[in-house]
This record gives structure tokens, C-alpha cells and sequence, in this order.
């Protein structure tokens, strides 16, 4: 290791990294590949709590081949961030090789192809060389200028001029500049392709923001007494027997909002928000959380995303421009107002799990559990990775195929559009299940529910059914609710697993 923008450095090169890491993979994963498509992930991400020492690491992954591999380029450690951008010299000249040339492994030539740069708002920031979103041009995708209201808005939904990679490699607007970034020597949209990570900017950004404001918000204005707070957490608690096994956490309480992680802002966004929050939260309150909940419900999902996208953004318009009725102009920050942004990305790269951050998050969470507190962690990170390029084994297709028949993990949707549970297994490829008939809409606010797939059946409207295992197409939630079972398809990629 060495120190390099004042923090301790390890190089361990993309050409490297990806030899090992491509060894390891099953001979088939590369039979019809012939590109590697990579998305690239720079965050600070603290080590301990008690020391403030954080690692920088540049994290690649290739998005185009199964099993996932995700691994670094290099990685920066210190009690501070790095205090310029000389820690990425080495991974952009890499990169900047392989694009060029692309990439020979086992005598097979590969063309590489750098699909986006995913950080989060300070990072993006950070590495472009921009004002933070804090100042008055701080947007990444919009010229509009900031309002200033003892924070910096964004208050235009629609008719603001887009940055293009031309306009920013020009500089057009100097004052969203702070430098030059090392990534324009790259051939890459400075602009398209550092995506919106709705992770950070949605889930722990607008959806906390909204419990918040409803917590601990100025009294009247929407927020909840101590009674209706404490009304949601237990209507949360009665929900963890129905999450099945692709949820990494069961819901917990609003009052631990602090410690929440991203998956449970998502969960709660999409799936359990809808039924918590109901008769607790007032009308206009409740209208407007179901109206971005749809909207990102609609762009998770890989199937509706594309089709239904002009839609999602006219609802993430009406959100942002309702939030300012509602909690106040001060509201409109950056992460809010980004969601009239994610449209784009959805036309990019097809839906938003494409183009978040969750399966770097995921890498280094594993590689933090890796490292303890004490002698030198920089060097222990650095062993801990070099230690899993000889191992051979890492990689196995674990395609999870399995058929659960107990609750809360057999509930599907069946290739015909209906709705079962699998009771029990009839032969190796069919299962009994209870098919339900009948749907009803779950909610009629902002579009009938059963775009979305979620349907409510009466709980006595089902017959006994034997169903192929190949027609149980898709995983849904469950809920019970008095006389009804409420089906609700999983639409984010849970393959992207995260603790
Ligand atoms: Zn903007």
C-alpha cells in the first residue's frame, strides 16, 4: 500500500481482478458472451463507527453475465476522504485501456463497454468535479438555478434546460463546475451515465425525509401524534409474519426510523407503506405518499417500467408539486426534485434496479464483516481481497427454482394471471394450491391497484387446483386483512440480495 491523495491506496487493477474473478465462473456463464458490460460504484463507506476511518473503494461490476461479479479496482482507507482525485488516476487509465482494446481471456477477445458510474449525490459530486447538490446549480441533470429557503430547492418540475454531455464537456454552465474530472478521458455520456441512484436519492432519501416529517415535523402540518405513530409501528409488527425469505428484514417499528435500512424504506415504499399508513395518516397526506409509491412501483419493476413510464412521470410530477402544497416550498431539496429526472434513466437502462446501488452496498457490507477493528484494516481489506481471488470455489449457479408450500413463501401468480398459494407438493412438477378468483382492486388512488398486479380477494373465493411448477411464474407478498388475502407480486429485483 501506499498513500496517495493523502490516504492509504492499494491498486489492484481491473485486468487483474477481472482474470480471477472471470476463473472462478462456471466454463458456461461465458459461452455466448461476448462483451463485458461494467457499471462502476465510488462511495465512502465507513469501516467502525468508533475510529471514523472510511474506505474509498472504485467497485466494479459486470452486469452482463450470471452469477453477478462485483469486485474493486482499488481502494483508498483513511480517517478522512480522500482529498482529491488523484486515488482514481489508476482505475480510469485501466479502464480507459479496456474500453479501447478490450479484454482477452482464455484466448477469447471481449469488447468492454462501461454502462454508468453509480454514486451517490455527494460522491457524484465528488468525482465529477461539481458543485454539491447544496448549491445553487448543483442539479447533475437540470440547468435550473436553486431557490434558496435555509436550504437549496429545486422548485421547476417541468421547462428546465437538461445538461448534455456537450454542455458540461464545454463547461456551458461554469457555475456548476468545480474542476475537471479524470473520468471526462473516458468516451462516456458525463451527463447519461451517472444514473440517478434511486436507493440513495429515493429510499433513503425522499421516503425518510417523509417519515420524518411526519414524526418529528412542525406540529399541526401533518404530523402524527405519539398515538398514530405508534399506531403504524404496531400495524408494521403485524406485518413481519407474512414477509417471506427475499426480504432480508421483517418491518420494525417507525420510532427506529434512524437505524432503518435502505431495503426497509423500499419495502416500505413499495409494499407495506400502503397498508400501514392507511386511515392513520389524513387524506391529502395518504393521497400523495400512495402517488409516489405507485409511481416507483411502476419503475422498479422491469416488466412495467418501459411501457408505463410517461405515466410514472406525470405522478412523480403531480408528487413534487403536491409536496410543495403540503409540507411547504422548502421541501422541493434535491432528492425530491430529482424524481422528475428518473424517467430518463428508465429510458436508458430499462427499469431502476438497472441502475442502483444496492448490489455494491450488498459487496461492501460482506467485505466490512471481513475486516476487524485493530492492527492496520487497510491492509486486512486489501488481504481479504486478494485471499478470495485464489479461492475456486466462490461462484456456484444457485438458481433458487425451489417451490415453497408454507407460509409466508407460497404465495405466486400463476402464468394465466391468477393468484395461488402452493399447499402441497402432488408431484415433482405440479403442486396443489388454492386459486383464487374473483379479484377486486386494492386501491382506486392514483390507478386501480391491479396494474400494479396487486389484487384482493374475498379469502372463501378459491378452488383447489393443481398447478406446474413452470405456470408458478412470479413470488408475491400476502396479507391477510380480516375477510380478505391481498396478493402483491414482487417487482424489485430480489436477486440483488441485501442485508
Ligand atoms: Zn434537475
Amino acid at each position: 500500500m501506499r498513500m496517495v491523495s493523502d490516504v492509504a491506496f492499494y491498486h489492484f487493477g481491473l485486468e487483474n481482478m477481472l482474470g480471477h474473478k472471470l476463473s472462478q465462473m462456471p466454463a458456461q456463464a461465458l459461452e455466448d458472451v461476448q462483451r463485458f458490460v461494467l457499471a462502476l460504484n465510488i462511495d465512502g463507506c465507513p469501516l467502525f463507527k468508533s475510529t471514523g476511518l472510511s474506505a474509498w473503494p472504485v467497485l466494479a461490476c459486470v452486469t452482463n453475465i450470471k452469477p453477478r461479479v462485483i469486485f474493486p479496482i482499488s481502494i483508498a482507507v483513511g480517517v478522512s476522504k480522500p482529498k482529491d482525485l488523484n486515488f482514481l488516476v489508476e482505475a480510469i487509465s485501466d479502464l480507459d485501456k479496456a474500453l479501447r482494446e478490450g479484454y482477452v481471456f482464455n484466448d477469447k477477445q471481449f469488447t468492454v463497454h462501461l454502462q454508468c458510474v453509480i454514486c451517490d449525490a455527494p460522491a457524484k459530486a465528488f468525482v465529477k468535479c461539481t458543485k454539491q447538490y447544496s448549491g445553487y446549480y448543483g442539479c447533475d441533470k437540470c440547468c435550473q438555478k436553486g431557490f434558496y429557503i435555509g436550504r437549496m430547492t429545486y422548485p421547476l418540475i417541468s421547462l428546465f434546460n437538461m445538461r448534455t454531455n456537450t454542455s458540461f464537456r464545454n463547461t456551458s454552465q461554469p457555475e456548476h463546475h468545480k474542476g475537471l474530472s479524470p473520468f471526462t478521458r473516458l468516451p462516456i455520456d458525463m451527463i447519461e451515465d451517472f444514473p440517478i441512484d434511486y436507493m440513495h436519492q429515493v429510499c433513503l432519501g425522499v421516503v425518510k425525509k417523509l417519515i420524518l416529517r411526519w414524526i418529528r415535523g412542525p406540529i399541526g402540518d401533518g404530523r402524527l401524534s405519539a398515538t398514530q405513530v405508534s399506531l403504524i409501528s404496531s400495524n408494521l409488527q403485524s406485518l413481519r409474519p407474512c414477509i417471506p425469505r427475499e426480504f432480508a428484514r421483517k418491518p420494525r417499528k417507525l420510532e427506529d426510523i434512524d437505524r432503518w435500512k435502505a431495503t426497509e424504506l423500499r419495502q416500505f415504499l413499495l409494499y407495506t407503506g400502503q397498508f400501514v399508513l392507511k386511515d392513520v395518516l389524513s387524506h391529502p397526506y395518504y393521497n400523495n405518499f400512495m402517488v409516489l409509491s405507485v409511481a416507483i412501483c411502476i419503475l422498479v419493476s422491469e416488466e412495467m417500467a418501459f411501457n408505463y413510464r410517461d405515466y410514472a412521470h406525470q405522478l412523480l410530477q403531480h408528487f413534487v408539486s403536491k409536496c410543495k402544497d403540503i409540507y411547504g416550498r422548502e421541501f422541493l431539496v434535491y432528492n425530491v426534485h430529482s424524481l422528475v429526472h428518473l424517467k430518463k434513466e428508465v429510458e436508458k437502462f430499462g427499469c431502476l434496479d438497472k441502475c442502483a446501488a444496492w448490489p455494491f452496498e450488498s459487496y461492501m457490507q460482506t467485505l466490512k464483516r471481513k475486516v476487524h477493528c485493530g492492527q492496520n484494516p487497510a491492509s486486512q481489506i486489501v488481504k481479504r481481497v486478494l485471499e478470495e481471488n485464489e479461492c475456486k470455489s466462490e461462484y456456484s449457479y444457485k438458481l433458487n427454482n425451489q417451490i415453497y408450500t408454507k407460509k409466508p413463501d407460497n404465495a405466486y401468480k400463476i402464468a394465466s394471471g391468477k393468484y395461488c398459494e402452493a399447499v402441497r407438493r402432488v408431484t415433482e412438477n405440479s403442486f396443489m394450491c388454492r386459486v383464487y378468483h374473483s379479484s377486486e382492486a386494492l386501491f382506486e388512488r392514483p390507478c386501480d391497484s391491479r396494474t400494479l398486479g396487486f389484487c384482493m380477494f374475498n379469502k372463501h373465493n378459491y378452488a383447489m387446483k393443481t398447478i406446474l411448477r413452470k405456470d408458478l411464474v412470479k413470488r408475491c407478498l400476502k396479507f391477510e386483512m380480516e375477510n380478505q388475502s391481498v396478493f402483491l407480486p414482487l417487482l424489485h429485483d430480489f436477486s440483488q440480495q441485501n442485508r
